[in-house]
């Protein structure tokens, strides 16, 4: 269909490394171009793996990826190669990717020169450029990484990401590192390279807040599977979702307002053994005899708000 960037097919697999472990179940995302997707969830919800399988760095079994319509991996040759640079991943942090050695600038460029995208001699020239649409010093492509702060670092990750052109950023906690004032600046940069660029993003992140400030649309994931999903001041107005409710209810920041949710209480269960039904049920207030035994489907609670939860059917 028009206008969608990327879909995932059901049943995504990813793999820890000793044994097989069904990390994602039918876990279908869309993006609409220009779209800012929140992806939030306690850690080891898979939003990571999610992440990764949408930017083509892990491999689903049974996924596939769709972008502007065309299923990415099914492409041939220079046809894939440009789909699959449409997706390009921001790391949390990119210092621990870089060669100390190489001068950043130099290691920002690389892929847009092994790709053809930039002839080798003009790619200095194009990567100062870039690293002023990201608010660094054009100067600064001669530096190594260690002479870069946390923040700056952040800014040439993004740099490195843009270089091959993207028209989707996956994130995945790409401000977890930084202080509160460097992450408001670094979250203006994306906003500001969303205007420009007409660029889409999925922003995993734990911190709900953060997503608050950024999403147009959130997804909430728990133990491998999306279980709601909604334009974002609804999901903090009126989450469906007990799961969604307790996770807001344990946000400092965001209790000041009205509410009488439950906070989250037990350990998050192995994802390696999740348990029976609906995945919450044992730390759910409304876990009924069914939530133990059928796992609720995702389904439309409101116009554009999706929840997966027996008390909705
Ligand atoms: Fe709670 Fe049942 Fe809904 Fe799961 S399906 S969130 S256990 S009420
Ligand atoms: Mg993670």
């Amino acid at each position: 269909p028009q206008g969608i960037v990327s879909r995932l097919g059901s049943r995504l697999l990813g793999r820890a490394p000793s044994a097989p472990v069904q990390a994602l179940h039918r876990t279908d995302l869309e993006l609409k171009q220009g779209e800012v997707v929140g992806l939030v969830g306690e850690s080891g919800c898979g939003k990571s793996t999610l992440g990764r399988i949408v930017a083509g760095l892990h491999r689903s079994d049974t996924g596939h990826r769709f972008f502007d319509g065309k299923e990415i991996d099914r492409l041939q040759g220079d046809e894939h190669l440009r789909s699959a640079l449409n997706i390009q991943m921001v790391f949390q942090d990119p210092y621990a990717s870089l060669n100390p050695r190489i001068p950043v600038g130099r290691a920002v460029g690389e892929a847009a020169v092994l790709h053809g995208m930039v002839p080798r001699s003009e790619a200095r020239a194009r990567v100062k450029e870039l690293f002023e649409q990201v608010g660094l010093e054009a100067d600064w492509v001669s530096r190594f990484p260690h002479q870069f702060s946390g923040g700056q670092r952040a800014r040439v990750g993004i740099a490195r990401a843009l270089s091959v052109q993207p028209r989707l950023l996956v994130c995945d906690e790409s401000v977890a590192a930084l202080d509160v004032s460097m992450q408001a600046q670094v979250l203006n940069l994306f906003m500001d390279l969303r205007q420009q660029r007409n660029l889409t993003y999925l922003f995993i992140s734990h911190d709900l807040g953060v997503v608050h400030h950024i999403a147009d649309r959130v997804v909430v994931m728990y133990l491998g599977r999306i279980v709601e999903s909604c334009p974002t001041q609804e999901l903090y107005d009126k989450p469906a979702h007990p799961y969604t409710q307790a996770l807001l209810a344990s946000v400092p920041r965001l209790e000041s307002r009205k509410r009488a949710f439950i906070p989250l209480q037990g350990e998050i269960p192995s994802p390696l053994s999740p348990p029976s039904g609906c995945h919450f049920h044992p730390r759910c207030p409304h876990a009924s005899e069914r939530c133990r035994q059928e796992a609720p489907e995702l389904k439309e609670v409101a116009p554009q708000h999706m929840a997966a939860c027996h008390l909705f059917s």
